[in-house]
């Protein structure tokens, strides 16, 4: 059996063989794993193909086996976040995504590792130990959703489930040269997503190939009224697979082109859209003036929000507790040991930034400032059907490299967060490689045109090879 296949392949071999079968292959390639991608694998998973295997194959992902972030609920496998305070937490109910895959037939393969509640670009903040790069063992293969992205890249799973709010999905995607796409908020339930800053986040596919992503939304997306925040609008995903970008009107926005670009990254993303201009698509530079404020608005409104979300975490209802003399005196021995210094730090800066006296010097001015990058989205997207830019400046870094200077870390964002202060769809594709690192190529879109997105990605990796390249590392 092949390592790498598509759910199209995956699919074929269950009908000449098993889901049993398949499902046991990749726990085998699991098992040899040179890069911590995982943080359990389910020892159900095999019991599930069995099942699936007797009941006939029926649903579109009848066998087909995921991995999945370990911020998001499946019943009876543990949801750490990538981190100690929730040791030993096991959900007893499944999120709203696991439900719909489950329904589809998908074999859940284990739990990805991650940032600690998904702070972090790099997945050096969990509590497991880093992940490494498939590309570059000795590189971090981005985050937060960096084991995810990692696993997929390794052919340890055909796909993943990730988690966006600031990049996680993209920028992992980006790293380690696979495709990952940041739905429009509110297309899929965050139902059973354990919420970091929920006004940004979306769960997210990641695949080695544009339409397993488009499979996967298509399951995954849709209302769900136990997210408050979900919008009944769905948009069919596999329909918009065409491999024709004649007449679609592209943007470049210069400012997402700044100080510090690696000079290859720029040159793979200006070679991509000039494939686009080769097959019949248009491009015009847009101007964006207020995303250079994006980065300050988004750690702002991100750390308020998780110091809010994260208050939950108190050793009384979930996993990990440090006993003490009295209640106050395990609260905050519980969360002074339970929580790593990354998480630490953010709390207590969104703590402060809510306080008294100081919430409308940031909080709400973060809040203004998130309003004027959503109008230099919508007046951009006014003008053209997509955006296009590089999803990180730079390739994958070394592990170790940055983790000891948060603002360094931070700053790899800038491409980015914006896009999830704006709600927009973004997608990230393999656009081409310096000196043996993957590069990735954003495409953002207008709300809920994940469609005219999915398509541009698509004709892309239709008419180039960058995302046909494997990793030698684990290959
Ligand atoms: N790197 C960003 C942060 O640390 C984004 C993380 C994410 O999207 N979950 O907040």
């Amino acid at each position: 059996m092949a390592k790498w296949m598509s759910v199209a392949q995956v699919k074929e071999k269950i009908e000449e063989s098993s889901a049993e079968e398949v499902t046991a292959r990749y726990l085998e390639v699991i098992g040899k794993s040179k890069i911590n991608g995982y943080l359990t694998v389910s020892d159900k998973a095999l019991e599930q193909a069995k099942k699936i295997d007797k009941e006939g194959h029926s649903g579109p992902l009848a066998g087909v086996p995921i991995a999945i972030k370990d911020n998001i609920s499946v019943v009876g496998l543990p949801n750490s976040c990538g981190s100690k305070i929730l040791e030993g937490y096991v959900p007893p109910f499944n999120a709203h995504v696991i439900e719909k895959l489950l329904a589809a037939g998908a074999v859940v393969l284990g739990k990805t590792n991650m940032d600690e509640f998904a702070m972090g670009s790099s997945t050096e903040t969990s509590h497991f130990g880093p992940t490494s790069n498939p590309w570059d063992l000795e590189r971090v293969p981005g985050g937060s959703s960096g084991g995810s992205a990692a696993v997929v890249a390794a052919g340890e799973a055909p796909f993943a489930l990730g988690s966006d709010t600031g990049g996680s999905v993209r920028c992992p995607a980006a790293f380690c040269g696979v495709v990952g796409l940041k739905p429009t908020y509110g297309a899929v339930s965050r139902y059973g997503v354990v919420a970091y800053a929920n006004s940004l986040e979306q769960v997210g596919p990641l695949a080695n190939n544009v339409e397993d992503i488009a499979v996967l939304m298509d399951v995954i997306a849709g209302y769900d009224r136990r997210d408050s925040t979900s919008i009944n609008n769905k948009t069919e995903c596999q329909k918009s697979l065409v491999d024709d970008v004649k007449g679609l009107k592209i943007g470049v926005p210069k400012e997402f082109f700044g100080e510090g670009i690696h000079p290859d990254v720029e040159k793979a993303v200006w070679d991509a859209i000039h494939k686009y201009e080769s097959l019949g698509a248009t491009w015009k530079e847009v101007s964006m003036p207020n995303i250079k404020y994006s980065l300050a608005s988004y750690y702002i409104i991100a750390m308020c929000e998780a110091s809010s979300n994260l208050a939950r975490f108190d050793g009384t209802r979930y996993g990990f507790r440090e006993n003490a003399e009295n209640w106050h005196a395990m609260v905050s021995k519980t969360r002074a040991d339970g929580f790593g210094t990354e998480v630490k730090r953010r709390i207590l800066l969104g703590t402060y930034a809510l306080s008294a006296g100081y919430h409308d010097k940031y909080y709400l001015k973060a809040l203004k400032v998130r309003t004027l990058v959503k109008q230099d989205f919508d007046k951009a997207l006014s003008a053209v059907d997509l955006l296009m830019a590089p999803t990180m400046p730079n390739p994958a870094f070394k592990i170790g490299e940055k983790i000891e200077d948060p603002l360094t870390l931070y700053l790899s964002d800038v491409n980015t967060c914006p896009i999830n202060l704006a709600g927009v769809p973004s997608i990230s594709v393999p656009c081409g490689f310096t000196d043996g690192l993957p590069i990735g190529l954003q495409i953002m879109g207008k709300p809920f045109d994940e469609p005219t997105v999915l398509r541009a990605a698509y004709t892309f990796e239709q008419n180039t090879d960058h995302h046909t390249k494997r990793p030698p590392e684990v290959a």
